[in-house]
């Protein structure tokens, strides 16, 4: 349908900011469809790729902003055809490959609500409530981890001078804010010596007397951290990659043995990083043991904890996480396990006064001595997501969390048996939270695995190792069903890197039916494959 373009007024303009159209646009049809029924939404208006256009790309080639506008409706109606019909539907059952699940329901109609009303929480002059309330969601995630006294709560929660913790747009956020006060407490301040924020690295780092400086963590770290590492002029080949166990667990000897060797050669060690819930096999480290040799040494213990933070509500599956509370810092996720909209991490703090390391202030904006969150924030500006995961907490409560926290580590087991009860597939590794990772095994290639001899095994591998990334794209451009894929450095197979599915189990929907599903339509992807590659026995 074509339409002319709106003519650009002044009246037009001021229109844009006051009243919304009052034909029956389109907008006003995608509001109410959302309003009523948001699953009915995505089904209805999500096309299934297999009528994927070839050269998506093509449709967003312009490069110059357009001179006249158009109306609401047209953009509203360009969107539906071209965008949303090609995103992926990240709230289906049968997806299950990411840490981005379906959504409560309320939480669409609160955001529109944080929308409106387009809070800045870098200063209280632009937030007013929104600032006691996040200063609230951060105490009551530190208490579900640190679970100090009432006291302390109430001499912190609201206390101006001190922060229990830093609000962010993500969990890479959260590991910088978290790595950057660790940096800023290992070089601090001094008889003549102002600290690393002030003097910079050379001159911390001569101050202090190290030659270079160091973070580590298991090599199943996230890449968040390479970042941090980048950023905070650490440098990446700083970030030391300690090995793990057969349960993706840094081992622990191998992480001693590594601190003593950098006290040796003078390196400063800013923080060693336990995950809790690592991002491709959902393994938690033993953070007691780590906690407890940051103690012995000095080191800042920082948890990584975006995906498996959660994991703290579940009496039953709370017990992994035993040593999280010393932790000097932990890094949470609030739009992966608390099912709130993306852009909602935390850096929480053991000390109350650590944020006071990197507090910086200005004139007009973040006054000293004022309640201004944006004094300790890495970020600026910040909309007001505090008051969706306030919600969440309200609305599902300790109790819904650890029932859902259950039901995706439950699921998880359940699809695990389903894997190893199925011949043709190999479970690689067991979910130990609600990630697990497998792939598609044929009987063709199974005794070549077993035998054990090293040649034998890295050839089926290598063949496995395309199947299985064949299978994942198609899957994947069929988009009826989705797992994503990794590849993981196995000791078992004399420390050759496989491909493998990985499956995050987080969607409350997913259900049995949707496991058989998925495995089905890799079966059948896998017999069209091998039939057409001569290379492999099929029928067999
Ligand atoms: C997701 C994740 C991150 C990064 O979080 P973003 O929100 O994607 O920035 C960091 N660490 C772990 C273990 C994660 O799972």
């Amino acid at each position: 349908m074509q339409r002319k373009n709106a003519a650009v007024t002044l009246e037009t303009l001021y229109k844009i900011f006051t009243i919304p159209e009052s034909e029956d646009s389109t907008l006003a049809k995608i509001e109410k469809e959302i309003s009523q029924n948001v699953r009915g939404f995505l089904k209805a208006h999500i096309v299934s790729s297999d009528t994927l256009p070839v050269n998506l790309e093509k449709e967003f080639a312009d490069f110059k902003i357009p001179d006249d506008p158009v109306y609401v409706s047209q953009q509203a109606d360009f969107l539906l055809s071209k965008v949303v019909s090609q995103s992926v539907h990240t709230a289906s059952p049968r997806f299950v490959g990411h840490m981005t699940s379906a959504l409560p329901y309320f939480m669409l109609p609160l955001a529109k609500m944080m929308i409106a009303l387009n809070q800045n929480l870098v200063k209280i002059e632009t937030s007013k409530a929104f600032t006691p309330l996040e200063r609230q969601v951060l105490g009551m995630l530190h208490e579900l981890v640190y679970r100090k006294s009432a006291s302390f709560y109430q001499r912190n929660l609201q206390n101006q001078e001190v922060s229990l913790g830093s609000f962010c747009s993500n969990g890479t956020i959260a590991n910088i804010t978290s790595l950057w006060v660790a940096l800023n407490r290992l070089l601090p301040k001094s008889k003549g010596f102002a600290g690393v924020g002030e003097e910079g690295l050379f001159a911390a780092v001569d101050y202090w007397g190290y030659k270079s400086l160091a973070i580590l963590v298991s090599k199943r770290g996230h890449y968040s951290l390479q970042k941090a590492a980048n950023l905070l002029g650490i440098g990446k080949r700083n970030l030391i990659a300690i090995p793990t166990d057969q349960n993706n667990k840094i081992k622990m000897d191998k992480l001693k043995q590594k601190i003593i060797e950098l006290r040796q050669k003078k390196v400063g060690i800013v923080a060693m990083v336990g995950i809790a819930g690592t991002t491709e096999t959902g393994n938690v480290d033993p953070l007691k043991d780590m906690a407890e040799v940051a103690k012995e040494y000095g080191i800042h213990f920082h948890v990584d904890a975006a995906w498996g933070g959660p994991t703290l509500f579940s009496n039953k599956y709370r017990k992994m996480l035993a040593g999280i509370e010393e932790a000097d810092s932990v890094t949470f996720d609030a739009h992966k396990q608390l099912y709130v909209p993306m852009g909602a991490g935390f850096a929480l703090f053991k000390d109350q006064h650590a944020l006071s390391t990197i507090e910086h202030t200005a004139e007009y904006i973040i006054r000293k001595g004022s309640r201004d969150l944006g004094r300790r924030s890495l970020e600026g500006s910040r909309p007001g997501m505090a008051m969706l995961v306030h919600s969440g907490f309200r609305i599902i409560g300790r109790r819904g969390y650890e029932m859902l926290i259950d039901m995706g580590i439950e699921k998880a087991k359940l699809f695990a048996r389903m894997i190893l009860e199925s011949p043709d597939f190999e479970l690689v590794s067991e979910p130990e939270l609600n990630i697990l990772t497998y792939r598609f095994l044929p009987a063709d290639a199974a005794p070549y695995l077993r035998n054990g001899d090293k040649r034998n095994v890295t050839e089926a591998n290598e063949r496995l190792n395309s199947l299985t990334v064949a299978i994942q794209k198609e899957q994947r451009d069929k988009g009826k069903t989705f797992v994503s894929r990794t590849a993981l450095q196995m000791d078992k197979y004399h420390g050759q890197t496989i491909n493998v599915f990985r499956v995050v189990l987080a969607n409350p929907l997913t259900q049995e039916k949707h496991l058989i599903e998925i495995m089905e339509e890799q079966r059948r992807i896998a017999a069209r494959i091998m039939m057409e590659d001569k290379s492999w026995k099929t029928g067999t």
